[in-house]
């Protein structure tokens, strides 16, 4: 079809005008039209009824996925008669799609770990995703149809790879495909299948500022979910001298969305060599067909060379990198060598064993400014330490390294030290821990290598093999080496060489504990890569499982952000959130500010647990004096805990009396609801709509932002919900709103299925956005809770301990005194420790004869730090800090609202304070939030949201805050209120 043809066809079908262009295609007809907005008409010239199901299918497929907000494109434009398809003649099919602008991903020849694994939670998405949609018999048959990129189909290309020209690509591209047919497809065929996008190649990914779409649903298959991974992951390394580096880094990113199982990981990079493989062949019979057809060249010069390298490189190593990618140990030797070297005693490497010789450990890390880098500096060290031996870091990020391989500021420099340097004067025997035979060895003579090296492998008691490898050791030791001879544990392996002999070392010798060489033998590395610690530790292992100094050889030097955030991915469990869109790494904290790798300080607003303030060197003293005298459980007298507890239920109204101490807010409410049981002899809760009490299963029960919000189940059958109390903008405003309330608490009660026997609820109720009970409602409330025969539970795991200002507990703020109360965050300033309070009566009803025992709850260390906590709140007169600040807060806030109507709220007691922001009456300003606390963060503020619209910061910092820091917040409030 003819440009001018297409052109009509689109005005009368679409009504649409615009400049037109053709555009490469390996099998159909497309034209791109630019104009107001951007479309590819396409235009398949021979439909049969396959294509036909399978065009429809594509549809149905866009449609689904846009629904579902995924990031892929096109979307299909109906004609003006609302039809996706339409026959511009006999036997051919036309459809319009949107157009994505940006570029390919293909366009851009580097990219960062983190884009890549942005790729693979793409891909991942899309065909997690593909997996819920229903398709007929009829779809399905299609989508199994002959198909030159159905991998499934692979082994037919083997019919006319002699095509190939390259002899060497071909040898790689049958072997590649003979093994696919012959071992991998029978365990391919076996694994779960569904529906795959098929066709993540590079110039189907469009970048377009930071978000990435995916594009062309033409090459959908029914086929095993890897495949989908291993087709997308083979473009990711085309124009990389590592590939199998960012295809793991690909492998991460997928499995972070959808769980990848080790038997799929296995075969991985046989199906990336698969689809490489089909590359190239299709490539050689396409150029003989239409040697012209440009589109089918794109990718053809690194094909082959990118599968040339994935054939080359170590099976074993790439396995570990998958294994790594998914979060698994890298090596699976690891865990039986580490288990076998920790059941026996290795003998000495050196004469003595380490607990006879004193040590000084020498720190070469990127910390330390006078590095005792020569020989004569290491001596005079020893000389002033007196020590005999000199110890370096295993995982010490070290500054000594020089040379291309190790520019210290690239991403995968390698600066991390995967041996124990052991030091002492030249010629100092070495001797072998464990029984072992020569592997390999060599004098390394590069400047700064290993001079003379050797490797030992041993085995162990089950067979599994590992290495151990000993450099910079002297040329005289050299002629005893044999490849295969054996030396017995406390054999003489060599001596250390002088500096001269070892290559520009202080006399020393690096020993390294290796389950694998990677296939690198001697050159294997004893420096990692600072972006791949976590593979790295998981094949050459802690070598002080051999050498056994008590007092430790790992530095865990700091690993970057992006590396933190990607191990994070996979190692932590994917519900645990990250804020801010690109989350801080936290380093240390002081007082109300805490501080980032790179020093950057920010104003903490949102970190209620250090009540006062971080790392208080009050309560850090009480920690660690108790902590060097004794840490028991509360089955021993113990003064601290019975005088910290008086202390506690002295601070609360008459009667309570009685505190249990828990490790957690949860496990309080948990306790809670236990005693609340124990005493009403029912079960029946009601909460308030909106409201929070923990993450154990028994108080996400009666936490309705959780069973009412993402994921939830809704109400269990022993909970009702009570409206939350919101004069602002909750269910009833106005003159009355507060009866209303309290009659709606009365049908909750009633509507339970049992009697109820408790009542929970916090004052300032936090997780709702800070709503202030209304006056009058608590005690009502209390009233008819106990009327019906509940217990009145106050959740002070937020608000408590000075917090609200004008009073202690949040509770006395409205007048009650509560059957049971809960703490939890403040109570250790960081320390996981929490309390319930009650009276005598509940506890004795709870006191049943079946025992309460809590391993942590109570102990010396955790009753020491409490105390310290509860004496600095005193002695700092927190409470009227908290009072004073607030007012301030809260004043300065109100003033900027008179000239901005985006704060339409500003509420809470003390520092609790919350500010709701709305666009108008209806509208919550939850995305101008979002960049509030984006602004703030870069201004060096921090600040969280809350309620069920994420439209009302949250203010709750440490109770120490200063005018200053207020000032500092109103300031750059004011200034992103200004941008407005
Ligand atoms: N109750 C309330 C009101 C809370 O806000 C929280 C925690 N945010 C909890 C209980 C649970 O405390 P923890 O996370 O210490 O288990």
């Amino acid at each position: 079809m003819r440009s001018e043809e297409a052109k009509s066809l689109l005005k009368k079908n679409w009504g649409i005008d615009g400049q037109i262009s053709s555009l490469p295609s390996e099998r159909d007809i497309n034209f791109k039209i630019s104009g107001k907005a951007n479309y590819v008409l396409k235009i398949y010239p021979k439909v049969d009824s396959t294509l036909k199901i399978r065009l429809n299918l594509q549809n149905k497929v866009l449609k689904f996925l846009e629904e579902k907000k995924i990031n892929t494109s096109p979307f299909v434009v109906p004609t003006k008669s609302k039809k996706l398809l339409i026959n511009p003649s006999k036997g051919s099919i036309a459809r319009l799609l949107t157009f994505h602008d940006g570029a390919a991903w293909g366009n851009k020849s580097e990219h960062s770990g983190e884009e890549i694994e942005q790729l693979g939670r793409l891909i991942a998405t899309v065909d997690k995703n593909l997996n819920q949609l229903k398709i007929s018999k009829e779809e399905r048959k299609s989508l199994n149809a002959p198909f030159i990129w159905n991998m499934l189909q692979a082994e037919s290309l083997l019919s006319w790879s002699s095509k190939i020209s390259d002899s060497n690509s071909r040898k790689i591209v049958e072997a590649t495909l003979s093994n696919f047919r012959k071992n991998i497809l029978p365990r391919l065929k076996k694994m779960p299948m569904q529906v795959i996008h098929n066709d993540g190649n590079d110039y189907n990914i469009i970048e377009n500022d930071e978000k990435l779409v995916l594009i062309d649903f033409g090459d959908m298959i029914y086929a095993p979910k890897i495949v989908g991974a291993a087709v997308a992951a083979a473009y990711v390394g085309l124009k990389s001298d590592d590939p199998v580096k960012q295809i793991s880094q690909f492998i991460r990113g997928y499995h972070s969305v959808y769980p990848l199982s080790l038997e799929e990981i296995s075969i991985l990079i046989e199906l990336v060599k698969v689809r490489l493989a089909s590359s190239v062949a299709n490539a050689a019979l396409q150029r003989g067909v239409n040697p012209d057809n440009d589109y089918l060249s794109i990718s053809q010069n690194d094909v082959p060379k990118c599968l040339e390298a994935i054939d080359k490189f170590d099976s074993n190593f790439a396995l570990f990198r998958l294994r790594n990618a998914i979060g698994l140990e890298a090596n699976p030797n690891s865990k039986p060598v580490r288990d076998y070297l920790l059941s026996i005693k290795p003998a000495n490497l050196l004469e003595k064993s380490f607990s006879d010789l004193k040590q000084v450990y020498i720190n070469w890390s990127f910390d330390n400014p006078e590095i005792p880098r020569s020989t004569q500096a290491i001596e005079d060290l020893m000389a002033k330490t007196g020590a005999e031996v000199t110890i370096g870091y295993y995982c010490e990020n070290r500054n000594v390294y020089q040379g291309e391989a190790f520019n210290p500021a690239a991403a995968s420099a390698r600066t991390f030290h995967l041996g124990v340097d052991v030091g002492m004067p030249a010629g100092t025997p070495i001797y072998a821990p464990l029984d072992g035979v020569i592997e390999i060895f060599n004098n390394n003579s590069t400047h700064l290598d290993y001079g003379p090296v050797v490797i030992l492998r041993h085995k162990t008691d089950k067979g599994v093999p590992f290495w151990t490898l000993y450099g910079h050791l002297s040329i005289d030791s050299m002629p005893d080496w044999k490849i295969g001879k054996e030396i017995k544990a406390g054999g003489l392996i060599g001596r250390m060489g002088k500096e001269e002999e070892n290559v520009g070392w202080p006399p020393h010798t690096h020993f390294q504990l290796l389950t694998d060489l990677c296939g690198m033998g001697i050159d294997i590395y004893g420096v990692a890569p600072k972006d791949e610690i976590a593979l790295w530790r998981g094949i050459s292992l802690n070598p002080n499982l051999v050498l056994g100094i008590e007092s430790g050889t790992d530095a865990h030097a700091k690993i970057s952000p992006a590396s933190i955030r990607s191990d994070r991915r996979v190692v932590i469990s994917q519900n645990l959130s990250l804020n801010f869109k690109n989350p801080i790494n936290i380093v240390s904290g002081s007082g109300a500010y805490l501080f980032d790798e790179k020093g950057k300080s920010y104003l903490d607003l949102v970190n209620n647990v250090a009540h006062v303030g971080h790392s208080h060197p009050r309560v850090v003293a009480a920690a660690a004096s108790q902590m060097s005298l004794l840490n028991t459980n509360t089955r021993y007298l113990h003064q601290s805990i019975v005088e910290y507890g008086k202390a506690i239920t002295s601070s609360m109204p008459d009667p309570l009396s009685v505190i249990f101490f828990v490790n957690s807010g949860s496990e309080a409410n948990d306790l809670a609801i236990r005693l609340a049981r124990a005493h009403t002899k029912s079960k029946g809760v009601v909460a308030l709509r909106h409201g929070y009490h923990g993450h154990t299963q028994a108080v996400v029960e009666i936490s309705p932002y959780k069973f009412l919000g993402k994921g939830g189940q809704g109400a269990p059958a022993h909970v009702a919900v009570a409206e939350l109390p919101d004069l602002f903008r909750g269910k009833y405003t106005g003159k009355g709103a507060t009866e209303k309330y309290l009659s709606n608490l009365k049908k909750s009660i009633s509507s339970l299925k049992q009697p109820i026997s408790a009542f929970f609820a916090e004052s300032i109720v936090s997780t709702a956005g800070q709503i202030v009970l209304p006056p009058g409602y608590l005690s009502a409330a209390y009233k008819m809770v106990r009327a019906a025969g509940g217990l009145c539970v106050s959740d002070e795991v937020q608000i408590g301990m000075g917090r609200v200002g004008e009073k202690f507990w949040g509770f006395e703020l409205h007048d009650v005194v509560p059957d049971i109360v809960t703490l939890g965050k403040p109570l250790g300033n960081g320390h996981p420790l929490a309390a319930v309070v009650t009276t005598p009566e509940v506890a004795d009803s709870f006191n049943n004869g079946m025992e309460y025992f809590n391993t942590f709850g109570g102990n010396p260390v955790s009753a020491a730090i409490g105390q310290a906590v509860l004496e600095v709140v005193y002695d700092q007169r927190l409470q009227l800090n908290a009072k004073n600040m607030g007012k301030y807060l809260r004043d300065g806030v109100s003033s900027l609202a008179k000239d901005h109507s985006i704060i339409a709220d500003v509420r809470g007691s003390g520092l609790f304070i919350g500010v709701e922001m709305m666009l108008d009456k209806k509208t919550p300003a939850t995305n101008e939030v979002a960049e509030l606390m984006e602004f703030a963060l870069n201004k060096g503020v921090l600040l969280s949201c809350d309620g069920p619209d994420n439209n009302v910061l949250k203010i709750k910092p440490p109770l120490i805050i200063t005018k200053s820091d207020v000032d500092h917040l109103l300031n750059v409030f004011s200034d992103w209120l200004g941008k407005k």
